[in-house]
């Protein structure tokens, strides 16, 4: 048994108005309040982060954001800094989602940038690798996922990784309603534990969680939790609908 506390984290992408996401957000409170060991963290967009942020605050519902810039402050139009997401209320932060390195030329190095950041401000990284079809077809996958562990933790982050989350998220699982079977899945987490005690030691690979991400959903949730090295869910579209979401969390 380890000791690792469950994570199960919503992506609402660029999905909800401000009043859905507070209607959302509220029903959600409700459904959640009787469950215990489990950590529970919704990514609403930017401009509903604030408003979301009242209707949970003091509940089991924590708060991330879906991206952040790694400065501080300056003249870099329609970015935010890690210090504005913890003002307003955020505890954690995705950070390399694989829809942000297709259409938004997110690298491994610019990931790298932002897990720096977030860790210094303090909120929880929840940085997302995973290999694409083609890459998974043509027998590359460790060699990816091997690529992005290694250049998007290296150098200045490494000191102070306690907090990290790691989301395994094969590209051609998310949104597809394909899900990697739980033996994929469980494969792929025990390299991704195994890279990261290689890298950084048995201590941050024994805490650090390794959430599956990829058409997570209620039916199929249970039977990738009881993965030993499946520490919890990121999830988009199941995430979108209270009702769905806290039966994720009840997994
Ligand atoms: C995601 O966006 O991180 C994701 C896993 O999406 P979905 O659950 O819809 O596949």
């Amino acid at each position: 048994m380890n000791t690792r506390t469950p994570l199960i984290a919503g992506n609402w992408k660029m999905y909800k108005t401000n009043a859905e996401a507070v209607e959302t957000a509220g029903q959600l409170v409700e459904l959640v309040a009787d469950t215990s060991d489990v950590d529970i963290m919704i990514a609403p967009v930017f401009t509903a982060i604030d408003p979301v942020s009242k209707v949970v605050a003091g509940s089991r519902v924590g708060l991330g954001a879906q991206n952040l810039y790694w400065e501080k402050e300056g003249a870099y139009t329609g970015e935010i800094s890690a210090g504005m997401l913890v003002a307003a209320g955020c505890q954690y932060v995705i950070i390399g989602h694989s829809e942000r390195r297709q259409y938004f030329g997110e690298t491994d190095e610019t990931v790298n940038k932002k897990i720096g950041a977030a860790i210094a401000a303090d909120l929880i990284p929840v940085f997302c690798i995973g290999e694409t079809e083609a890459e998974r077809e043509s027998g590359n996958t460790f060699s990816v996922l091997d690529k992005q562990v290694k250049d998007g933790l290296k150098e200045k982050v490494v000191e102070d990784l306690g907090s990290l989350v790691i989301a395994y998220e094969p590209v051609w699982a998310i949104g597809t309603g394909k899900t990697a079977t739980s033996d994929q899945a469980q494969e792929a987490h025990q390299y991704i534990r195994s890279l990261i005690d290689g890298l950084y030691g048995a201590t941050l690979a024994d805490s650090v969680r390794i959430l599956y991400g990829g058409s997570v959903k209620p039916a199929n949730v249970a039977e990738l939790m009881a993965m030993p090295d499946i520490d919890g869910a990121l999830v988009g579209g199941a995430s979108l609908e209270a009702e769905s979401f806290s039966q994720i969390v009840k997994f």
